[in-house]
């Protein structure tokens, strides 16, 4: 004998039915095979509003019954040839009729007792399994349709009955002794209870009723055909890149089972696994593919870890207290309380000072518990020895199975590790002592996150997938997303980096593509998106709570600035080249590097000094590495840089100013490059990150302005400039007389920080400093005959993208 079970999905109309039946067909074996089915997908579900609507007094349940009857006479109709149907579509009406009869009496009685409600949902498997079986008859299979009710005997705990096995494997095995047929087909998930009132296993319980069959028989296997190509390593609504596992051991299976995958139901594998029957998970729509065989070990294999499995809607309940300590009892007490509410524990732990004992029970069950565990410790929370129970709702569980774990060892380390690098918090943590899994709780709004990066670590070696989003999709941003696009694949195939651009914003719009932005078309599709704020592309950023984010913010915006520290604190990650942030108050540029390191996500904004050079990256490597700064001297201002390298005074000053305007290498006022702030900025941002609490207002800086050129519009500048033309003859000849050249020069030392114009002389590194270059010395303990050089362009749109590139791989390298 060999027992098959169709779930709904594979009953779900005429065509599906018809791929059934060729499964059946197929089959090899010259055995008999005994056939079990759910009802056609959604009908449960829908039976059971209609009890409801009923119950409540909305009439509108008799235009359901209407639409569900039709459902399975429109099946009839379109699998049987048209002069076999009349007998069929009678039995279906009248099966129809009963229920709506059923439903008559809830709707006038305005009462839904569980008993009836078992009897009303029991008509899904009844019809389904008729019409298979009219089907088979119909092409003259050799079959018999057998009435699960009168074999399978339960309690009376109606939705969730419980088997009499003694009873049950009786009966089933008695009717079996005495028939012959090829095909027996029987509906699942439904039973009697010994007085022959109607039960239901549970839902998703036909699983169940096949296994039950399948131990009864003794049956050579268990074939559970489904809509997926068997169990996979996570649930693939969830996991994109979920894959299929060949094989499974029943233990494993049980654990996968019972936190949440959905493809078997819990109960399924005890009857089977006491009786070593193999269970085999099949895909009725691509039956060719192997789907997954559980059996009694777990191979060795690569993947130790088996699968990945969340169950939503639970609730943690804590009991806490002093007077716990060392008393026995309490644990059995509190057990005792939830098992008379006939409450599932789903997850208990217990501190090990035994001070509190926590347990995840389903949510619905909250309300029930609460009152049972509070009414049970009654006198112990009045006299202060026990805290009323804490409950704790929105959770999940999420749970890492593998038989061979045992033998791996940091797998607690790596999953915890990869959980708390994205900024998922864990509520609570049980590992069994066989150390077939370990579960922890989390909110569940991060389940799907937690899973995926999960699944990341232990079944996706091959590539970690980075999540951008930008900010600015201007002039750096777009060089940035060409040249990410160029990129991408070497990326991939080389650093096993995949990223992919989610999120791309300017001040107006925002496109959002979870699938990741085709970067060869994102210009028309941003113009495409819809007009958003840029507070809402922030929501959106932490509503989507994706693994691996990355926040790029390519703007000069201080509003972008001001959302760092909220996304730091969801673990994103944060790369810059907006200066405002790190180079705002000390207190709160050290809020940001603290909450990142708190978070596990990483700050970055190489490119606020020297554009795409390496200088901040530099400096911490040889912090990191032990050696000490005593000083810093730079040349950080490719616009001062391009004023002093044109001027010699063939040309008036102002016009040379004007002419760096209009090439682009200024800001709007041309005063918050000429009067060095720009440069104050970035050499603060340097000796901050030697570790120096330093502010805008602690640095010297020895303007070369005049300061009449600060007053006034920017045309009142360029006049108060021109005017000024003898002050900056008078500056070049000074330094011309002592063949020297001028530089804007920054300097660190002592912790003190100055910036101001110099004259340097030829043999100095700062003198052959052509065009908009930047140039920065370190001078340190270990390079204290020559300093270390860092030369190159400091501005330009193609080399701030590419440090901005160059930060982003960081973090996929973290
Ligand atoms: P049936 O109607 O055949 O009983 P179910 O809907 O009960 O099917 O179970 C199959 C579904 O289980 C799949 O379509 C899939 O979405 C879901 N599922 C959840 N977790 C897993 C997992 N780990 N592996 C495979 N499927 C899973
Ligand atoms: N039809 C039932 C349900 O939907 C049982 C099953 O499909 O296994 O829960
Ligand atoms: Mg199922």
């Amino acid at each position: 004998m060999k027992v098959l079970k169709f779930g709904g999905t594979s009953m779900a109309n005429s065509d599906h039915i018809q791929k059934v039946v060729s499964v059946l067909l197929n089959q090899s074996t010259t055995d008999s095979l005994l056939v079990v089915v759910s009802a056609m997908s959604g009908v449960t579900d829908h039976l059971l509003k209609m009890a409801v609507m009923a119950a409540s007094a909305d009439e509108s349940y008799t235009k359901e019954a209407e639409l569900l009857a039709l459902q399975h006479l429109t099946a009839v109709r379109e699998l049987l040839p048209l002069e076999q149907q009349s007998s069929v579509l009678s039995k279906v009406k009248q099966y129809c009729n009963e229920l709506e009869e059923l439903l008559d009496g809830v709707y006038r009685l305005k009462e839904l007792s569980a008993r009836t409600q078992d009897k009303i949902v029991a008509f899904g498997e009844i019809i389904s399994s008729v019409i298979l079986s009219a089907k088979t008859q119909s092409l003259q299979m050799n079959q018999q349709w057998i009435d699960s009710r009168s074999l399978i005997i339960t309690d009376t705990q109606h939705g969730n009955a419980a088997v009499d096995f003694s009873a049950t494997n009786e009966k089933i095995q008695t009717y079996f002794k005495s028939h012959d047929y090829k095909y027996y087909i029987a509906p699942g998930f439904i039973a009697s209870s010994l007085a022959g009132y109607t039960t239901t296993l549970g839902r998703g319980g036909s699983d169940y009723s096949a296994a039950i069959y399948a131990a009864a028989l003794d049956a050579e296997v268990l074939e559970i055909w489904t809509d997926v190509s068997g169990m996979m390593t996570a649930d693939p609504r969830l996991v994109i890149n979920a894959k299929p596992i060949a094989q499974i051991s029943y233990q494993e299976a049980m654990e996968l089972s019972h936190f949440g995958a959905k493809i078997i139901y819990p109960p399924t594998i005890q009857p089977v696994m006491h009786k070593r029957i193999p269970v085999w998970l099949k895909n009725t729509f691509a039956p060719e593919e192997h789907g997954t065989l559980i059996e009694n070990y777990s191979a060795a294999s690569a993947d130790f870890i088996r699968g990945i499995s969340s169950i939503n809607s639970i609730s943690l309940l804590s009991l806490e207290g002093s007077g716990m300590v060392g008393i026995p009892g309490f644990s059995k007490r509190l057990f005792e309380a939830l098992a008379n509410e006939k409450i599932n524990v789903i997850l208990i732990t217990q501190s090990s000072s035994e001070h509190s004992i926590c347990v995840a029970i389903n949510e619905s069950d909250t309300l029930k518990a609460k009152r049972a565990i509070d009414a049970a410790f009654h006198i112990e929370i009045i006299s202060g020895k026990v805290e009323p129970l804490i409950v704790e709702t929105n959770l999940s569980i999420l749970a890492l199975v593998g038989e061979q774990m045992k033998s791996h060892p940091g797998i607690s380390g790596k999953m915890f590790g990869s959980l708390g690098r994205n900024g998922i918090n864990v509520r609570a943590i049980a590992q069994g002592s066989s150390e077939k899994n370990i579960s922890a709780v989390i909110a569940s709004r991060d389940v799907k996150k937690a899973i995926n990066v999960l699944h990341e670590t232990f079944f996706e070696t091959t590539y970690k997938q980075l999540n951008i989003f930008v900010a600015g999709a201007g002039n750096v941003g777009g060089k940035l997303l060409e040249q990410i696009r160029q990129q991408q694949t070497i990326l991939r195939d080389q650093l096993h980096v995949q990223i992919r651009v989610i999120g791309i914003a300017n001040s107006k719009k925002a496109l959002i593509d979870e699938n990741g932005i085709d970067l060869d078309v994102w210009q028309s599709r941003l113009a495409d998106a819809p007009l958003s704020s840029i507070e809402n592309y922030f929501a959106i950023i932490k509503d989507k709570n994706l693994r691996n984010s990355v926040f790029v913010d390519v703007t000069a915006s201080d509003v972008v600035a001001g959302v760092y520290e909220s996304l730091l604190t969801k673990s994103i990650s944060i790369v810059a080249c907006n200066k405002i942030a790190c180079s705002s108050s000390y207190p709160s540029y050290q809020r940001l590097k603290s909450l990142a390191k708190s978070y596990n996500a990483l700050f970055l904004f190489e490119t606020n000094v020297g554009a795409g050079l390496p200088v901040i990256g530099t400096l911490n490597d040889l912090l990191r590495s032990g050696d000490q700064i005593q000083k810093i001297q730079a040349v950080l201002s490719g616009t001062l840089n391009y004023v002093f390298n044109h001027y010699d005074t063939s040309i008036p000053f102002a016009e040379v100013v004007r002419k760096a305007q209009a090439e682009g290498y200024t800001e709007p006022d041309p005063r918050l490059d000429l009067g060095g702030t720009d440069v104050m900025r970035k050499i603060m941002i340097l000796a901050r990150e030697t570790g120096q609490p330093l502010e805008m207002q602690d640095i010297i800086n020895t303007s070369f302005l005049p300061s009449s050129c600060f007053d006034g519009t920017v045309d009142d500048f360029y006049e108060e400039l021109a005017k000024q033309e003898a002050h900056f003859q008078q500056l070049y000849k000074e330094a011309a007389t002592k063949n020297g050249k001028l530089k804007f020069i920054a300097t660190y030392e002592n912790g003190t920080a100055k910036v101001g114009l110099e004259t340097v002389a030829p043999e100095s590194d700062f003198y052959h400093l052509y065009g908009k270059d930047n140039l920065v010395l370190f001078h340190t303990h270990r390079y204290h005959q020559q300093p270390l050089v860092i030369k190159g362009a400091g501005a330009g749109a193609e080399v701030t993208a590419s440090g901005v590139f160059a930060d982003i791989i960081r973090v996929a390298r973290i």
